[in-house]
């Protein structure tokens, strides 16, 4: 199966703005790494408002 949220965790600060914004609420902070992660992210509608928003460019849609 293809990636389609790619997330950069060496870029993510856990800001959690992507977190907010998610309208499918499939990003979340994990709990130890304080990184954002995708739960399922067949979910995702692709519009790309995560990448957007976040302010170090860590994520990525795949279209
Ligand atoms: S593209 Fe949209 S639905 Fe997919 S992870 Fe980003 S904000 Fe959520
Ligand atoms: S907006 Fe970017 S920096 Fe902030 S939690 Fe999401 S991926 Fe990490």
């Amino acid at each position: 199966m293809n990636k389609i949220v790619l997330i950069n965790e060496d870029l993510c600060i856990g800001c959690a703005e992507c977190v907010n914004l998610c309208p499918k609420k499939i990003l979340y902070i994990d709990a130890d790494t304080k990184k954002c992660k995708v739960s399922d992210e067949n979910k995702c509608d692709k519009r790309a408002g995560c990448q957007n928003v976040c302010p170090v460019k860590a994520i990525k849609i795949i279209k």
